[in-house]
């Protein structure tokens, strides 16, 4: 709030009559105490957006209309985006999207958020407008929903996963019994979400510190049967929490799926990126075991084959290998797998014509380079390409 940026933002508003609080996250977390620098800044706003425009041009600060049908504007002041959203209300509700009409008055606004400790505001100067008491709540860390919870769902059943999601980040046991139940009786409505949105909501829900609780509630609600059917509970990714040097929410999601999970499959399903399927798939596969009790030499091999980060994904998620997987994990994060010394071109420089033999001789010298520890160096490399040369 003492912000330069934020100064004189509120001044633009309230220069023209525009009355403006903080809304949301950055209230939410400013009153927790917690990290607010790197979250997006709701402002909500009490005029309407062309109003909301006219006022940040006047005092030439940068504004995008970024939504302006459904009130909202963001303004770029030295750099940093403010998504100013004019008070709303419901008109009419599908299940998923809203039809909104402008208001004024704030309790309106307040009333069509989800969760107590997401209606809380906050204006220029610090006061605290709490209609639901979600300070409390926030404390104990109960998710609340605002109003009767079958019909805040009804509403939009995204709120089940952001009650799970909100959970994971923010409250502490026994869930809210109300909510749950409701989120349980409104679990088969979930499979007409897009996958892209389900899959948004699962990784934020699984980058919580300790997000396990709170899934493994999820599953007990069946908000996960229809999109993500492999799910095996959380006793592995319990372990991997306990294990993981770097959080990922992707390798915390492979660890909750069970054995033979078909990645692609999983993948179109939830939209990933072909990118982030190939990852899941390497890191689901069992073959070939990592080897962790074989030592140096077997973990160099594995890093040499599966490359760095992959190998340590799946070390940190082969939670019941035996072996020194801190060691493995250690060596993952530092050593730099050499290049094999050797290849094709000096195949042909012994005489071989190009084809099939040629790579196969290749990768017959790379075996015993890896075997050896790679420790062979490009002239003993050659040697021993030439001796099976000569030898076949
Ligand atoms: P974060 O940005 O950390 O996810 P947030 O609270 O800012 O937390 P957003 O999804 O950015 O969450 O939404 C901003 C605010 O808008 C929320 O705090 C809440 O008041 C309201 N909101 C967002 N989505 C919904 C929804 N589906 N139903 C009701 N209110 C919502
Ligand atoms: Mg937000």
């Amino acid at each position: 709030m003492d912000a330069p940026d934020v100064r004189a933002l509120f001044q633009s508003l309230n220069q023209a009559g525009i009355a403006a609080r903080f809304v949301g996250g950055c209230v939410r977390n400013a009153v927790l105490g917690r990290a607010v620098d790197d979250i997006d800044v709701d402002v909500a706003v009490d005029k309407p957006p062309e109003t909301v425009m006219r006022a940040l041009a006047a005092s030439r600060l940068k504004s995008v209309p970024t939504g302006l049908k459904h009130g909202t504007v963001t303004a770029i002041v030295a750099g940093r985006p403010f998504e100013l959203t004019t008070l709303r209300r419901d008109v009419e509700t599908d299940g998923r999207r809203a039809v909104v009409a402008f208001t004024d008055d704030w309790l309106e606004d307040a009333g069509r958020r989800d969760f107590t400790f997401n209606a809380l505001y906050a204006d220029a100067d610090g006061t605290l407008y709490d209609p639901f008491d979600g300070r409390s709540d926030l404390a104990a860390g109960r998710v609340r929903f605002i109003g009767d919870a079958d019909t805040r769902i009804t509403e939009d059943r995204l709120r089940v996963l952001r009650f799970f999601r909100f959970y994971a980040w923010y409250g502490k046991p026994p869930l809210d019994g109300p909510g749950f139940d409701a989120c349980r009786r409104n679990a088969g409505a979930l499979g007409s979400l897009s996958g892209e949105r389900v899959t948004k909501e699962l990784l934020r829900l699984l980058e919580a510190p300790a997000p396990a609780d709170a899934l493994a509630a999820m599953a007990e609600a069946g908000a996960l049967d229809h999109w993500l059917p492999e799910y095996d509970g959380v006793a592995c990714l319990r372990a991997l929490i306990g294990r993981e040097d770097r959080l990922d929410p992707l390798r915390r999601l492979a660890s909750v799926l069970e054995a033979g999970t078909d990645a692609t499959a999983l993948g179109k399903r939830l939209k990933l990126s072909t990118q982030q399927a190939l990852r899941l798939d390497v890191m689901l596969a069992r073959e070939p075991a990592l080897d962790v009790a074989g030592g140096t030499k077997a973990w160099r091999a594995g890093i040499y084959h599966l490359g760095n980060n992959l190998y340590a994904d799946r070390l940190l998620l082969d939670v019941d290998e035996p072996g020194d997987w801190r060691a493995a994990l250690a060596l993952a994060r530092s050593w730099t797998p050499p290049e094999l010394p050797v290849s094709g071109g000096d195949a042909l420089a012994l005489g071989l014509a190009p084809g099939q033999r040629v790579g196969a001789l290749i990768a017959a010298v790379g075996r015993w380079w890896i075997d050896g520890d790679f420790s062979a160096d490009r002239a003993a490399c050659l040697a021993h390409l030439e001796q099976l040369v000569r030898s076949r």
